[in-house]
């Protein structure tokens, strides 16, 4: 393996490939989103329970490569009894962290693990990869949204 690609795989990353948090589906889930990758095959279906207070709960299952899972399961990890703009500041940082306009720190102060992905941020066509659960994420907190209006 060389160098890039061992960075893209780091053992984070692995980890979270093989051992995923937060696997799994919610019942009468609040909201509920699947996306899926063409490009690589990805698939994830996002569930969330809570409201703009307290996302509850987070599950995800699907398919695909190392990136994409283990960007999911970081994700759900990161989110659990966070609020709904504490959710949604998390989304846009690591968006703006994955596309160069946020630095490593500001991620870090809300989540170290994600940081673990930034080897991705090399390889364009990985990156959509990384980002698939963070659109699902994005969509689900719009339907808690709109569901309380
Ligand atoms: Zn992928």
């Amino acid at each position: 393996m060389n160098e890039d690609l061992e960075a893209l795989y780091q053992d984070l990353i692995l980890d979270h490939y093989k051992n995923p948090r937060c696997k799994g589906s919610i019942e009468n889930a609040s909201a509920s989103v699947t996306v899926d990758n063409p490009i690589c095959g990805d698939k994830i279906t996002l569930s969330l329970a809570g409201d703009p207070t307290c996302i509850n709960q987070i599950r995800f299952s699907g398919k695909g490569c190392a990136i994409s899972q283990a960007s999911a399961s970081m994700m759900a990890d990161a989110c659990q009894g966070k609020s709904l703009s504490e959710v949604q500041s998390l989304v846009d940082t690591f968006v703006a962290f994955m596309h160069e306009r946020a630095a490593p720190d500001e991620l870090k102060a809300v989540s170290s693990d994600l940081v673990a992905l930034e080897g991705v941020k090399k390889f364009t066509a990985r990156i959509k990869c990384a980002l698939l659960s963070w659109e699902a994420l994005g969509r689900c907190l719009e339907q808690i949204k709109s569901a309380k209006n």
